[in-house]
């Protein structure tokens, strides 16, 4: 064995339906296996009664380490605060609403044991996701593999394993916007992918709103590529392009021919597009500025209400 000791990591957002089960699945699950664990619940400001059912689990369970974020801040950042807190030799994290079987934690961990840093699961198809949700996400990767600097998978999901290594090296990614996907396959490290079919939610709803869904989106493309400043360029080179052949049938018409052009129609339409296209170009320019500019406030990426009850990155604290 590579390693003695796993932490799981779970992100929460009013899960109270799901996380007796879930909580029952991984204890099923590594009770058949011979490791020291601990699972880590990031409660992301849920409102329903998560909280008082986490105390609780914690109760029971020494296994069992909650962390209560003062406030809803989002997946992405609710998965960070668990892997800076996670001690184990490897860590799993995974959604706790069953969509990210346990029963697949022995093959992460058969991974790890073959010499693996990080074992990414490849989502094959949801099985209640809607067609929209299916086009919209193979659109989605198509385009951002097209833009991207680094290669982002179709379906990677964010129910991976990765040594500790790879989480103290995770760790020094500090930024606020973040696509946790596209960090790890610009990571680097010994990485396998894993194939799975996702089942549907053991019980509520999605918590990405689809206002959630386009954020997370919109964090991909512009955090993994800088090509969107470039399109002003594509584009200003193109159209000082067509300005050029336009200003020389201009002038054979006037010379050669000896017609007056006429046009009004033409400058508008020429008015419209340019002005079009430098909106465009400034708003790019303005959603970099803007995320510049939160970056440089360099505040905390989240808020601890309620910490792991034992002591932080202390390796020889888990049972
Ligand atoms: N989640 C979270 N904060 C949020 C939204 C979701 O911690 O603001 C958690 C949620 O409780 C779940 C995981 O992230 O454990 C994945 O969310 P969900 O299942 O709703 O996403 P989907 O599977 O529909 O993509
Ligand atoms: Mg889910």
């Amino acid at each position: 064995m590579r390693g003695s000791s796993l932490s799981i990591v779970v992100p929460v957002y009013n899960e109270s339906d799901n996380l007796r089960h879930f909580h029952a699945a991984i204890c099923e699950e590594m009770a058949k296996l011979d490791y020291d664990w601990e699972l880590i619940f990031v409660n992301d400001g849920s409102t329903d009664n998560s909280k008082e059912i986490l105390l609780e689990l914690e109760q029971q369970d020494s296994h069992v380490q909650p962390i209560f974020l003062a406030k809803n801040s989002g997946h992405q950042l609710a998965l960070t605060c668990g892997l800076d807190h996670a001690d184990g030799d490897a860590v799993i994290t995974m959604d706790g609403d069953m969509q990210h079987p346990p029963a697949l934690i022995p093959t992460l961990l058969d991974y790890w044991n073959q010499g693996y840093d990080i074992v990414q699961t490849i989502r094959e198809a949801t099985e209640d996701a809607s067609w929209l949700k299916k086009l919209t996400s193979a659109g989605y990767y198509k385009l951002l593999n097209i833009i991207s600097e680094v290669p982002v998978q179709p379906g990677g999901s964010d129910f991976r394993l990765m040594d500790h290594q790879a989480v103290v090296a995770f760790r020094h990614y500090r930024e606020h916007a973040r696509f946790i996907r596209g960090i790890i396959g610009s990571m680097g490290f010994n990485q396998i992918q894993v194939h799975f079919t996702a089942p549907p939610r053991f019980a509520g709803v999605s918590k990405f709103s689809p206002k959630k869904m386009l954020r997370l989106a919109v964090d991909g493309v512009f955090t993994c590529s800088t090509f969107p400043l470039r399109i002003g360029l594509y584009a200003g080179v193109a159209s000082m392009f067509a300005s050029f052949l336009l200003i020389l049938h201009v002038l054979y018409e006037t010379f050669v021919q000896e017609a007056t052009v006429a046009g009004w129609p033409s400058i508008m339409a020429c008015i419209l597009f340019f002005g079009g296209m430098q909106l465009l170009v400034l708003g790019l320019i303005g959603e970099y500025l803007g995320r510049t500019y939160e970056e440089t406030k360099r505040r905390p990426l989240y808020l601890i209400e309620r910490g792991k009850p034992r002591d932080q990155n202390n390796r020889s604290a888990i049972s």
